[in-house]
């Protein structure tokens, strides 16, 4: 039995097809969320990758931030419960989910059977999102991808003191004029983010194992920076962007 998990994100849409609620036979990950093509261009290539059609699904699964803008699902579920789903599939030990992604943070923690048990949340700020890496990279002209390699090069992590994204873009813009080194410069933007998050994670009890998930999951620099803030090693999957969309196609086997 095959079941899909679409999530629909502010900035990319993930698809997973799932046999028999165990195994991850297909996934797809388009950049474009919600109001764009990427919903459908995703859920294509996943059933193609998976060599099946609409037909074979017996239940599809929506999450994320426009998942009630589908018609295509069966269910929709919060994110909140897909992250924690797709968290326990892939690390059953994890009670800690560090969620950051392109417009929130989110830090969930479970009970041992992978349960959500609490959750603290960020949608107000951008700083401690993905949103404030990306106005970054996009000042800096570095691709997201090529961050976590140059935050490796830093002699030294050039502190960002402004607390606000619009406040620290131009103080991003003045220690460049000002000779800092960009490596330097990336190393301090990952770390900001990660200072944000784990400033959040400390109003829970962390219990390890602890995960990241969402897209900034694939940042190294951010994630080196969580495990030196909270002080524990941080578990990190390829598929960590991926979570909600596992999440929702576990949630709908569970339901079909
Ligand atoms: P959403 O569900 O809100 O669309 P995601 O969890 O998909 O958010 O995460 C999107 C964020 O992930 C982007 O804002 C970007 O900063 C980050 N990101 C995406 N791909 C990569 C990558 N290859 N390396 C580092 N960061 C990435």
């Amino acid at each position: 039995m095959y079941t899909f998990g679409i999530d629909i994100g502010s900035t990319t849409s993930k698809c997973v097809v799932l046999k028999d609620g165990t195994e991850i036979v297909s996934s797809s990950l388009f950049v474009g969320g919600i109001g764009t093509k990427s919903p459908f261009l995703a859920r294509e290539e996943a059933l193609k990758k998976a060599g099946i059609t609409d037909k074979d699904i017996s239940g599809t699964a929506a999450t994320g931030y426009g998942r009630n803008r589908t018609e295509d699902a069966d269910f929709n579920v919060s994110e909140l419960s897909c992250h924690a789903l797709g968290a326990h599939f892939i690390f059953p030990r994890v009670r800690t989910i560090i969620d950051i992604g392109g417009q929130d943070a989110k830090v969930i923690s479970l009970s041992g059977d992978g349960k959500m048990r609490d959750f603290l949340m960020n949608d107000k700020c951008a700083a401690g999102t993905g949103r404030f890496l990306d106005v970054m990279a996009a000042i800096l002209q570095v691709p997201v991808n090529e961050m976590e390699g140059m935050a490796q090069k830093a002699q030294k992590i050039s502190q960002i003191s402004s607390t606000c994204t619009v406040f620290a873009e131009s103080e991003v813009i003045s220690q460049l004029a000002n000779g800092v080194e960009m490596p330097d410069l990336i190393a301090g933007i990952c770390d900001s983010v990660a200072g944000r998050v784990a400033s959040l994670a400390k109003r829970i009890t962390i219990v390890p194992e602890v995960c990241m998930s969402g897209g900034v999951a694939r940042n190294g620099g951010v994630r080196l920076a969580m495990e030196r803030y909270l002080g524990t090693e941080i578990r990190f999957s390829e598929q960590a962007q991926l979570f909600g969309a596992i999440g929702a196609a576990l949630y709908a086997f569970q339901k079909s």
